[in-house]
């Protein structure tokens, strides 16, 4: 066994086994709580925004901790719960898109009567202890918690709101690279990385380039990840260009580089640059939204922040969460479940009167670790301790469907598909 694996090994064990425990203890209580829960009419509301990894989370676990008298009501815009984990994949491997969208009705089935209900629509402002919806209906909150993440284009994430139309774009992906035979994938993090390779893996004979704006692919993680990855990348006979970040002219399909230098391809996609969905709060008070980030100021309790104390008391019912929050933790689905705990604390010390002392504290260790595909047959796993030693596990055969089967049994559904 090699070191790092050994190593690897050790740490895993120290995280999972008091991880292991708290699930179990929150299992075990969720099952209390489901006997001593009661519906009652009118309950208080705490509305979640967003109903992606953090916001269906902190919703889940509030059905199983709220007292009686409230009820968790969770406003999202998709019909489905989209697993952008793997829409790189499937923006390539055509047949299995329809799994990456997988129904809410498990969370509705699996909360205690009366605790919880969902809301197909879209928050457009928050105001006076209110959220208004584009539909026009507005719901008075005792709690609110926004976890409403980020944009982004496809292979990250879709802008399409029903199942058949999130399809359909993954499939307008798959077509597209299947009859262009220059790509270039502009973006060298890991949406770019696991897209270029993917695209080499099923399509060998097309010319992939990465072409990446810094010295090192994923340059948020150590160089012994780049080194490993450029190295896959070269192997498999993908062109890296780093340190070059050029103009995509869309209409004419050409990359622009400083250099002056225009080179054509047949099809480019940009994998680069998210944007916070935070605007919902900017008439709340003056100085939530970062000016810097764009995302929602929050103070260690996950409560949001404005400029001025009596605003930022004013709100203290409101917290932000996930990738939306500027919590300064990577910008990973774990980092909200962790979050999504500090908020159930904080939100059930206030229903009974306590002092709000939950704080978040990112653990970049656990939190930003990741797992890469590097096409269908490998993968890496990666993480990086505060003190800089890391842990570099290459992982051999894969599966196409990258274990969304998985996915499916975590989130209560069952697997429509075979693998
Ligand atoms: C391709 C890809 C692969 C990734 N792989 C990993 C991984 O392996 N491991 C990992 O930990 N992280 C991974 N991440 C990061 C992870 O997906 C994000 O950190 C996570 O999605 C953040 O979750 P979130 O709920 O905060 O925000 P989002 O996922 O952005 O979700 C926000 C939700 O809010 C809804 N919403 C927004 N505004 C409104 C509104 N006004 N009204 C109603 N609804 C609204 C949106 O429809 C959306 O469903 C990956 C990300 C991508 C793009």
């Amino acid at each position: 066994m090699s070191n790092d694996k050994l190593r690897f090994g050790l740490k895993c064990a120290t995280i999972l086994f008091p991880f292991a425990l708290q699930l179990l203890s929150q299992r075990l209580l969720a099952l209390a709580h489901r006997w001593t829960y009661r519906t009652v009419p009118s309950p208080k509301e705490i509305v979640v925004i967003g109903g992606s990894f953090t916001g269906l989370q902190v919703a889940q676990r509030l059905t199983e901790t709220i007292p009686t008298g409230y009820r968790v009501t969770m406003i999202e815009r998709k019909s489905h719960f989209n697993y952008l984990f793997n829409f790189p994949r499937y923006s390539v491997l055509a047949g299995h898109e329809e799994y990456a969208f997988i129904p809410y009705d498990m969370l509705e089935n699996a909360a205690p009567k009366g605790s919880f209900r969902r809301i197909r629509d879209i928050v457009t402002s928050i105001k006076d202890g209110r959220v208004y919806l584009e539909s026009g209906e507005a719901i008075e909150f005792s709690y609110l918690v926004i976890a409403t993440g980020s944009r982004q284009g496809l292979p990250s994430k879709g802008i399409a709101t029903e199942k058949k139309d999130g399809c359909r774009e993954l499939q307008t992906v798959q077509e597209n690279i299947q009859t262009a035979n220059r790509i270039a994938v502009v973006g060298g993090g890991a949406v770019g990385v696991e897209l270029a390779t993917d695209i080499k893996y099923f399509h060998p004979d097309k010319d992939v380039t990465i072409v990446h704006s810094r010295e090192r692919l994923l340059q948020r993680f150590g160089p012994r990840l780049h080194d490993h990855v450029a190295g896959k990348m070269r192997e498999m006979g993908i062109h890296v260009r780093l340190g070059e970040r050029p103009e995509i002219v869309t209409e004419e399909n050409v990359l622009l580089f400083p250099s002056g230098k225009r080179q054509e391809y047949d099809l480019i996609i940009p994998c680069a640059g998210q944007t916070p969905n935070s605007a919902i709060v900017q008439d709340l008070a003056a100085g939530i939204i970062s000016p810097s980030t764009k995302e929602i100021r929050v103070q260690p309790t996950l409560q949001i922040i404005a400029d001025s104390k009596e605003d930022t008391a004013a709100l203290s019912n409101i917290f932000a969460i996930g990738d939306v929050a500027e919590t300064g933790s990577p910008k990973m689905g774990r980092a909200g479940f962790f979050q999504a705990e500090i908020v159930i604390q904080n939100i059930l010390a206030m229903i009974q009167g306590r002092e709000v002392s939950s704080v978040y504290q990112s653990r970049p260790d656990i939190e930003g670790s990741i797992k890469l595909s590097l096409g269908k047959d490998d993968a890496v796993m990666y993480m990086e301790e505060e003190d800089g030693n890391d842990f570099l596990i290459p992982i051999k055969a894969g599966n196409e469907d990258l274990e969304i089967k998985n996915a499916w049994s975590r989130l209560g559904g069952r697997f429509p598909g075979t693998t």
